[in-house]
């Protein structure tokens, strides 16, 4: 392609994504929107520089304001997670969980954490599965870790608390990681921290997901719990820039992970996104128990409406869902896969998921039996529980009624007419203006 169609296509593409969002309704859940003032900061001057090392003893020259936007950032941060410490370096989740990893364990140690089929993330993946399949995680592919699963209740949705004691006994891992990347209830850190505290394993709380609803209180506070540390990423429910950050209260631990953030993982740490995670910070301080508050209520109220329409919602025992997230079981509608696809001709963006029980029933992470919803990003455009039902007869209308998707996003856009702007900011204003 010749430079100058390449460069006007790249812009296009760009420009059209942004139409295709600002009528669609995304529902990706470890997505959300920034406001105008985070996007912004995104595209600053920051974005140029190097500030490699601590605030106060950085290896470069020209970081005066750099190092102030840094150290609030840091300050907001433990504020909002009532911690001493707080490292705002690691560039995303993935990153913060590697340098927990590099910090405390050595290659060859066991780690515990979920598999992927039941909520578990790719970064707390050991390298191969139990059939020596290529599984190629984080922890097992790069730290060298022998990755053992806790083990998993399908019918409540989350950790079996005395089958996970009993394998951490037998296992007597460095590390146990809690969080996941499908998570509708509190995970029971209370309920491990002792049996982790007995075989010396550090207990890490992976909050990618659900950091923003821990932030505005509205979900378990894994710190108070009896989590050793935690990581985050900055940019799922937590609604700030691509990012991530790893706090404790012990000051030992944070030196360690200090040195593996720097010099370990990183030089640059993208000065741009710890701006706009800074401001994002006072954002979620001010308005984060409001939007937390609306994030899970609209959950539930999707969730419900869904159930309501006829479909399969999982964890209805339970009052579907405690956290941003809905899970549907849509097996019985042609699986995930189909089901992304049409809702994706209906501008309606959500992504296939693997469901516990979905491999015993013979599918696989290429067409999985599950879609997970997530209401973040529709809750930051201001969306209430009128909406949610709204949202729940589109549903039914593309893959129960199976009305022509293309008509449906009609009805997509007309909807989003009315939820323009990005609320729970200093600032509110156009959400995917560009
Ligand atoms: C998304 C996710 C991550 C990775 O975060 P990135 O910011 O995408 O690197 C880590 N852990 C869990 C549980 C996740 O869901």
């Amino acid at each position: 392609m010749d430079p100058v169609e390449a460069y006007g296509r790249v812009k296009s593409s760009i420009l059209e994504h942004h139409k295709w969002f600002d009528s669609s309704l995304p529902m990706i859940a470890s997505e959300n929107v920034t406001s105008p003032a985070v996007r912004k900061a995104m595209t600053s001057d920051f974005g140029h520089r190097y500030a490699e090392g601590w605030v106060g003893e950085r290896v470069y020259a020209g970081t005066k304001y750099i190092d102030e936007v840094e150290s609030i950032a840091m300050e907001l941060v433990k504020r909002l997670f009532n911690v001493k410490f707080a490292d705002v370096r690691p560039i995303s989740g993935v990153v913060a969980n590697l340098a927990v990893y590099t910090a405390f364990t050595n290659p060859g140690d066991v780690a515990m954490a979920l598999p992927i089929t039941k909520g578990g993330h790719i970064s707390m993946g050991p390298l191969r599965g139990s059939e020596g399949q290529f599984i190629g995680g984080t922890a097992g592919a790069v730290r060298g870790l022998d990755v053992k699963y806790l083990a998993f209740d399908d019918h409540n949705m989350n950790v079996d608390v005395d089958k996970s004691i009993k394998r951490i006994e037998e296992n007597k891992p460095k590390l146990v990681i809690l969080g996941g990347s499908v998570i509708l209830f509190p995970h029971p850190v209370k309920e491990l921290s002792d049996v982790c505290k007995s075989v010396g394993a550090l207990l890490h709380y992976d909050a990618a997901h659900v950091a923003g609803l821990i932030a505005g209180k509205q979900f378990q506070q894994p710190m108070e719990e009896g989590a050793d540390v935690m990581t985050m990423s900055t940019h799922k429910t937590f609604f700030g820039p691509q990012h991530g950050a790893v706090i404790t209260n012990d000051e030992e631990k944070f030196e360690r992970i200090k040195l593996a953030n720097f010099p370990g993982l990183l030089s640059n740490h993208h000065l741009h996104s710890v701006a706009a995670l800074a401001l994002a910070a006072a954002e979620m301080l001010a308005f984060g128990e409001e939007y937390a508050r609306a994030v899970v209520r609209n959950a539930k109220a999707l969730a419900q409406a869904l159930h309501d329409e006829g479909f399969s919602v999982v964890a209805e025992h339970l009052g579907f869902t405690q956290s941003h997230q809905v899970l549907l079981d849509v097996d019985a509608l042609g699986g995930g896969h189909r089901c992304e696809k049409l809702l994706e001709e209906a501008n309606i963006i959500v992504n296939r998921n693997l469901l516990p029980w979905d491999i015993k029933r013979g599918r696989s992470f290429k067409d999985p039996g599950g879609l997970r919803l997530g209401v973040s990003e529709l809750t930051r455009l201001g969306m209430g529980e009128e909406e949610m039902k709204e949202i729940a007869k589109l549903y039914r209308k593309v893959l129960l009624d199976r009305e022509d998707p293309k008509k449906v996003a009609g009805e997509v856009s007309e909807l989003r007419k009315r939820f323009r702007n990005v609320k729970y900011a200093f600032e509110e204003g156009p959400a995917y203006e560009y």
